[in-house]
């Protein structure tokens, strides 16, 4: 008998991979590669990043820009976004079957495309827009040319960022499990395991490290074999990559699970992720040891903040050995073909007199996962709300004198934020006798400097933020500087191909820009939030025109400079 192909695939999934992860099923025939030259990845799904999981695949360019991107899938365009940062330029692909594609960092659409998403930005008088384009305006064939590739937004190098979504409920699923052209089968590398005692909080401890050696194809043990704790509950982290077959780029690992005695405990899969929960990448690495400028460590535990959706499933992965007899230990590593890399060893818990919590005396209120709480004195409180924490901590507080204000130093920047942390400080009567209007909320940390203009209730000001670090009142009188690039008074730019403008802040956010030519606005880009860039098109006719700059700080104080000039 001879069984159609979907169900051997079926069989082989479902004995192959552990008994905690959920059995899924994605088509291996629908999308191509979106370019036309072979397809090697620069980066996969769920690789770890700055306060979010790499949501899709980056396709190599050949170090080049302007390559055709073409639809992996017939549907029509369902959205188009352009954003400083971020995906810079992108098009949403809408398929029949249930999935979204998603292609980023594009220096430019297909013409039909370029067009409307131009006049929508004159009709809405904003550069930055993200436009849901109705279904049937722009319909796509598979293979069809619909954009070339660029290197624009939050991106370090040319490349196509390509994702695939189900459309239902807006979750990005692993591009590698559709069956795309990318050849591998080297075993992941698993390189370092670190050791957390979990009768403590991860933040308020430095992990062990244990050195790893390799001891055959994809087999490694500890040194030693034999991993001696002195607490009797810990966690397991490991740092490890995955490489494609004929590249030596090292991308992220797909799943790993930890076995105790053979049992599964947990195990985590880089299968689908939502944008809403990318964020709890800050749970899933050992986020104070990559903070504080140590390396990536990935958790074979859950932590108690990080709730579901997660990439974990079974249970948190925290293991009592408090039984005081030897058990053995397996972490098994997978990239999402199946290759593996197995880490062995043993553990035995003997207890000892000095714990991590004992070596460091805690400072501050303890907060925990999962409750609202507050600490209030005079002039400034903090509220941590329930989705904050990813687990327990005590967060010190300190106030110290400006100038021009108290600066009040809240937490510390290595323990992360879920969802943000609500600040309130009191003004002191001096500083708000003028009024509160210019009065921002600035938080600091080393170089770093954020400012957001607070809501205000009894002379009290209020702002949420994502990180901790040292937050102060200050009086913003500053207004944007504007520099022109290559563009004069009464200049003559018949030959010009562009204009540019420089904006800077004394305390570095630019809330506004826009520009009018003899009043009317025109479109200027600023990609990767640096110049303010317009390049000469039909918004611009030969003649005499005026050109109105202007910029806004966040506090509100705007700057407007005026130029006449020939095209
Ligand atoms: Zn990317």
């Amino acid at each position: 008998m001879r069984y159609p192909i979907t169900l051997i695939f079926l069989l082989e999934f479902v004995f192959s991979s552990a008994q905690i992860f959920p059995v899924e099923i994605y088509p291996h025939d629908y999308f191509r590669d979106p370019l036309e030259i072979p397809m090697s990845l620069a980066a996969n799904f769920g690789e770890l990043r700055p306060n979010h999981y790499h949501m899709g695949l980056d396709i190599r360019t050949q170090h080049r820009e302007n390559l055709p991107v073409l639809a992996a899938a017939d549907g029509y365009v369902a959205k188009v976004v352009i954003e400083p940062l971020g995906f810079g330029q992108a098009i949403y692909i809408r398929h029949p079957n249930g999935y979204t594609t998603l292609y980023a960092h594009l220096n430019s659409f297909f013409p039909a495309l370029a067009a409307y998403v131009e006049a929508q930005q004159y009709r809405l008088e904003s550069w930055q827009v993200s436009l849901d384009i109705p279904a049937g305006m722009f319909p796509v064939k598979k293979g069809d040319l619909i954009a070339y590739s660029g290197n624009r937004g939050g991106s370090q190098g040319p490349h196509l960022h390509f994702e695939i979504r189900r459309t239902a409920d807006d979750t990005n699923l692993n591009p590698l499990l559709f069956g795309l052209p990318v050849p591998d089968n080297t075993a992941p590398e698993i390189v370092r395991l670190a050791v957390y005692d979990r009768n403590v909080s991860v933040y308020e401890q430095s992990p062990r490290f244990c050195a790893i050696q390799r001891t055959g194809t994809g087999l490694f043990t500890v040194t030693g074999d034999l991993v001696t704790v002195a607490a009797s509950r810990v966690s397991f982290a490991i740092s490890a990559f995955d490489t494609q077959s004929g590249s030596t780029n090292p991308n992220g690992i797909y799943e790993a699970v930890l076995y105790k005695d053979e049992v599964p405990l947990t195990g985590f899969r880089m299968n689908n992720i939502s944008y809403n929960d990318t964020r709890n990448i800050n749970a899933h690495i050992d986020y104070k040891t990559r903070e504080t400028g140590g390396p990536f460590l990935q958790h074979l535990s859950r932590l108690p903040g990080y709730t579901p959706p997660s990439i974990y499933h079974g249970g948190d992965g925290v293991i009592d050995l408090s039984d005081g007899v030897v058990h053995n230990i397996r972490i098994e590593v997978k990239d999402a073909y199946g290759n593996t890399a197995d880490l062995r060893y043993r553990v035995l818990y003997k207890p000892s007199v000095m714990t991590a919590h004992e070596a460091a005396p805690l400072t501050g209120k303890e907060f925990y996962p999962g409750m609202l709480d507050t600490y209030e004195t005079n002039d400034c409180a903090f509220y941590i709300g329930e989705k904050s924490l990813y687990d327990s901590v005590h967060i010190p507080f300190n106030v110290s004198d400006g100038p021009p204000s108290p600066v009040y130093s809240i937490g510390e920047t290595y323990i992360p934020l879920q969802e943000p942390l609500l600040v309130r400080i009191k003004a002191k009567e001096d500083q708000i006798a003028g009024g509160t209007d210019r009065i921002v909320m600035v938080r600091s940390h080393g170089k770093e400097k954020e400012v957001q203009r607070p809501e205000w209730q009894g002379g009290w000001a209020s702002a949420r933020w994502r990180e901790f670090g040292d937050f102060q009142l200050v009086q913003d009188e500053e207004a944007p500087r504007i520099t022109p690039l290559g563009i004069k008074d009464g200049a003559l730019l018949s030959k010009a191909t562009q204009m540019a403008f420089r904006v800077k802040d004394d305390l570095g956010a630019i809330g506004d820009f826009r520009a009018e030519l003899d009043g009317r606005w025109l479109c200027f880009t600023n990609d990767k939030r640096l110049d303010y860039i317009y390049k000469f098109d039909m918004h611009c006719r030969p003649g005499r025109h005026t050109l109105k700059v202007s910029a806004a700080d966040v506090a509100g104080n705007r700057t407007t400079s005026i130029y006449h000039f020939t095209r």
